[in-house]
């Protein structure tokens, strides 16, 4: 139960009170406690350093966590006391990634087909040296992959739509059952559309 409490997400924010990060409650207590970050009421916007929230008691309900001689409120909210304390979490390289990044969409014809006829595009070959690389690497349909070869976008006449680039969200904001309420008051649904910038 314990354990559970402590992974839950909590909300960071940087020193200008812009979402940075999702980290774990446990993360944030630690951080709390070495005074990295101080906890936000979503209410008043009030904010606490360790010794004052540590001493807040808890009502019935409340997540807490126990220490030896007390109870500790879990915070939903947490603000960064200094710029780049909280390293920024970078995107798995991942298949489904890969796809999300590329909107389910060849990125040659710009087609949307059913996901197991898209295929994995090496723009530069593996042929000719082409790494496995959020750079390098793009979703094609079968047909613009067939096509291409074991050719470059140049040598084969054929353009992407966007350059690839490494994916700059965050995987965790936007997986709603990590979302608690008090956080909309910092995240605008428009906000998911920005890109995170640390
Ligand atoms: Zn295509």
């Amino acid at each position: 139960m314990q354990s559970v409490v402590l992974t839950r997400p909590t909300l960071v924010l940087n020193k200008a009170w812009q979402p940075v990060h999702v980290a774990t409650a446990a993360r944030c207590l630690i951080m709390l406690w070495n005074g990295t970050v101080k906890v936000v009421d979503p209410q008043d916007y009030q904010t606490y350093s360790w010794e004052d929230w540590s001493n807040i008691p808890a009502q019935n309900g409340d997540d807490v966590v126990r220490t030896v001689d007390r109870e500790i409120l879990l915070p939903e909210i947490v603000v960064l006391q200094n710029y780049s304390k909280v390293p920024r979490q970078t995107v798995t390289f991942s298949r489904r990634n890969l796809f999300r990044r590329d909107g389910f969409r060849c990125q040659y014809c710009g087609c949307k087909p059913q996901s197991s006829d898209l295929t994995i595009d090496h723009v530069i070959p593996r042929s000719q040296q082409g790494g496995s690389s959020w750079e390098n690497c793009v979703l094609a349909c079968i047909k613009c992959n067939t096509h291409k070869g074991g050719r470059t976008p140049k040598q084969a006449s054929m353009k992407l739509l966007k350059k690839p680039v490494r994916p700059k969200w965050t995987h965790l904001f936007d997986v709603p059952q990590h979302r608690i309420s008090s956080w909309s008051r910092f995240i605008s649904d428009a906000y998911w559309d920005v890109e995170l910038q640390e």
